[in-house]
């Protein structure tokens, strides 16, 4: 188990890696005033763990990207008004991204903010989701359009939740881990191609190093632009096309964003800056990971759904590319451009793989 601060210009988020909730009064003691504590759980959460938190009053939330939206926010309003929620209140929000985007907005809000403290109960939200302090609901066909930067004071990462979490939640983690390692540490990518069996099989001493490390990374580029102006971009990294193939394919997150980094680490080969046998051993982690899809991509499909929020006079986006392992970074491209690789990368559609010191194609 690992305890540390992660401190943030206004703030500090008491961080617990591989903790037990049963031991959370120790590391947040003001889990002693029951009665002014509030838990606000994932109703999956809720009904595989029902004696979680013993004692605290809970309140039970929708699963589902469905629930992130302003309906869900105005019933926690008036459930934290009859329960007698006030400023001094600490509400915990219990799950997955979903829920402590959820509960990190309301609490953000209500008041102008109340304390809150998370406990991640999936694979992304340990990660990746838990942590920076963003949070955000959908509105209309907007995801995550309304929300606000609020730092929970503390997250706690029990890894017995993850046994029963459904594998394909497991995978959404793994490709964002593998996301941090490409973005942010070249060791942790190294462990990963040594480790991904382990990983796999959820090895608590595995999970724990990795954990952290994915914490540290997304912590660190937070740090540096908290309100999201310029390096924060580089978390995006895999997200641009992967949000459009998730849109467009149904895909899980976490497919839909292998697919979206195998497509930046190709661009970023294509025009000289990554190298080539980096690029294939990163192929061949996403391999891993990722599974067969029946569809074709269509980069006009692809390239519509990245347009259509996307203000008419905008012709470049940023996109994140990758130097080398563990180097990003961001490059505004044109729309064109973007057009051409995504046909380009289509008309491939395949994995890239050094065969005897030569380029061929296999099918992805
Ligand atoms: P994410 O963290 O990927 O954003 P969600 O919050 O949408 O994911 O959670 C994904 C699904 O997993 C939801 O249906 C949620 O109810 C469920 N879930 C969350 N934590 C657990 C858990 N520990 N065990 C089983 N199911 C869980
Ligand atoms: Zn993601």
């Amino acid at each position: 188990m690992k305890t540390f601060d992660l401190l943030y210009s206004n703030s500090a988020t008491r961080t617990v890696i591989g903790g037990n909730i049963n031991d959370l009064q120790k590391f947040v003691p003001y889990l002693s005033k029951k009665e002014n504590c509030f838990a606000v759980v994932d109703e999956n959460v809720n009904r595989l763990y029902p004696e979680i938190l013993p004692g605290i009053v809970k309140i039970i939330l929708s699963s589902g990207e469905k629930s992130k939206n302003l309906s869900t926010i105005e019933q926690l309003y008036s459930l934290f008004l009859d329960m007698g929620v006030v400023r001094s209140s600490l509400i915990i929000g219990i799950g997955g991204g979903v829920a402590l985007d959820i509960v990190g907005y309301a609490a953000a809000t209500y008041y102008r903010g109340i304390r809150c403290g998370f406990i991640a109960t999936t694979l992304l939200a340990q990660v990746d989701a838990a942590f920076g302090g963003k949070n955000g609901i959908n509105y209309d066909k907007y995801k995550n359009i309304i929300g606000s930067i609020h730092q929970p004071e503390f997250v706690l990462c029990d890894f017995k939740f993850l046994e029963t979490l459904p594998e394909q939640e497991l995978k959404n983690g793994f490709a964002e881990i593998i996301k941090s390692s490409l973005i942010g540490n070249a060791k942790l990518f190294d462990f990963l191609i040594n480790n991904s069996e382990y990983l796999l099989q959820l090895d608590k001493i595995v999970l724990e190093r990795v954990v952290e490390d994915c914490i540290k990374i997304k912590t660190d580029i937070v740090k540096q632009d908290e309100n999201e102006k310029g390096i924060r971009k580089i978390l995006n990294f895999g997200h641009t096309i992967g949000h459009a193939i998730e849109a467009e394919y149904k895909l899980p997150h976490g497919q839909a964003i292998l697919h979206g980094m195998e497509f930046a680490i190709w661009v970023s080969m294509q025009i000289g800056m990554l190298q080539a046998d980096e690029y294939s051993i990163i192929n061949e982690l996403i391999l891993k990971f990722k599974q067969k899809i029946k569809n074709k991509f269509e980069p006009k499909k692809i390239l519509n759904n990245i347009l259509k929020d996307k203000k008419k006079s905008e012709d470049k986006i940023d996109f994140i590319l990758l130097e080398k392992i563990g180097k990003p970074l961001i490059m505004p491209i044109s729309i064109n451009d973007l057009k051409e690789y995504l046909n380009q990368w289509s008309m491939v559609n395949g994995q890239w793989s050094m065969v005897n010191g030569q380029w061929s194609m296999v099918n992805g």
